[in-house]
């Protein structure tokens, strides 16, 4: 299955999951990971059930002793956890006042569950799988001043520091006001030597192609010197995502660069987005190798054209197919909010909706069964924007015409 495809529906779910807010503290979360004994899985519900039946208020203690009882009988039907491990939600999804609806939800993760947890609270507990959303790639940072240097990386939002290093160049203002020729020589060869130990250093730890990029950082105009002179490597220097002014050159100047960086990777993934617009909207004013609209895009995915499928995530239809009960006529349309009723074109009859898909993943896929990449895009930017409000959101660029 596309990434793209398993990120957008694992999105849902969680955006779905987030929006539920339980009456009282009655919605169970519980994470599975991989290799979980599932039978003492079960011994540690039953015991939240006996304490659960020491519940003050009836609604709330009724809540959630059905939902432990959904869940034990839901793990009946999972004898040892899958790959990834399994989490599991539960509890009363009525939004009025003391009704009933409990569901079971079962997500899948993108990546392992690292340890088991169970939680009952007024809202499901999501930070687990919001967190496997980071992004894997690595970046660098590196903090140069003359007095200090510091080397991390970047991973997700975590902070992992490499090296620290304390110069021994002298300040150019030493006390005594003692200024020779000779010794600002001095200085500035210590200095030449400082940069090109940390140059040394960022080269070997960030000409990795696990490094998707590198932020320079530290206080004044050192760093641009540093990155003037020929300390990095070209394959370094060709990383370099951002400059950053920073206070200070240890691990307080990293999390300086931590709250900047979130504007520096959004920066980047907006500009391959734009770059890929640019292309489509070029492209498609010239009637060259790309197509928009519904049915032309599907015909193109159909034909195994496509190279790139381009949807708008700000896209909310569904595609329906009706069953007319009758005499067996069907119908598939696109829709967007409330699905309405629709009688039979051959007999009259009130169809049955038998299929409901949201139309990016039937897209997807269909994108996916003939190799084609997909891109969700965003309405962040203005070519985001025109994309859906102009070319209505779904698009393609062309393998050929
Ligand atoms: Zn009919």
């Amino acid at each position: 299955m596309a990434k793209a495809l398993d990120d957008y529906e694992f999105k849902k779910i969680l955006r779905f999951l987030k929006g539920i807010r339980g009456q009282g503290t009655e919605l169970i979360s519980i994470y599975i990971p991989p290799d979980y004994n599932m039978a003492e899985l079960a011994n540690k519900l039953r015991a939240e059930y006996s304490q659960a039946s020491n519940i003050k208020s009836k609604q709330t203690r009724k809540n959630v002793l059905g939902a432990i009882e959904r869940i034990l009988q839901a793990i009946k039907g999972i004898p040892k956890p899958p790959e990834k491990g399994v989490a599991i939600f539960c509890g009363n999804i009525a939004t009025q006042p003391g009704a009933s609806d409990i569901k079971l939800f079962i997500v899948h993760p993108p990546k392992p569950i690292p340890v088991q947890i169970y939680r009952c609270d007024s809202t499901f507990f999501l930070d687990p799988l919001l967190e496997m959303l980071e992004p894997d790639e690595v970046y660098g940072i590196l903090l140069v001043d003359r007095k200090e240097a510091t080397l991390a990386y970047l991973k997700g939002k975590r902070i992992e520091i490499i090296q620290h290093r304390d110069s021994f160049v002298p300040s150019k203002h030493r006390a005594g006001g003692q200024s020779s020729v000779r010794f600002e020589r001095l200085i500035e060869i210590a200095a030449n030597e400082w940069f090109k130990k940390i140059g040394d250093m960022a080269n070997q730890y960030f000409s990795d192609s696990k490094v998707k990029g590198v932020i320079v950082g530290g206080p004044g105009p050192t760093k641009h010197y540093f990155l003037d002179g020929d300390y990095l490597n070209y394959m370094v220097k060709k990383k370099i995502v951002g400059i950053v002014d920073t206070s200070y050159t240890d691990e307080f100047g990293v999390r300086e660069v931590l709250e900047k960086s979130g504007e520096i990777m959004k920066e980047l993934s907006v500009v391959k987005e734009k770059n890929l617009m640019d292309r489509f909207i070029k492209e498609a004013s010239i009637g060259g190798l790309a197509t928009y609209g519904e049915k032309e895009v599907r015909d193109a995915l159909l034909e195994g054209k496509v190279d790139t499928l381009l949807i708008s995530e700000k896209l909310t239809w569904e595609r329906v197919k009706y069953k007319c009960p009758q005499c067996g006529y069907e119908e598939m349309v696109t829709i967007k909010g409330e699905i309405p009723r629709k009688t039979c074109q051959k007999c009259g009859a009130i169809m049955q909706v038998v299929e409901e898909q949201d139309l990016i993943e039937e897209l997807a896929k269909l994108a996916d069964e003939t190799g084609a990449k997909v891109e969700l895009i965003s309405t962040d930017t203005v070519e985001g924007k025109q994309f859906y409000e102009t070319f209505g959101g779904i698009g393609a660029l062309l393998r050929y015409k």
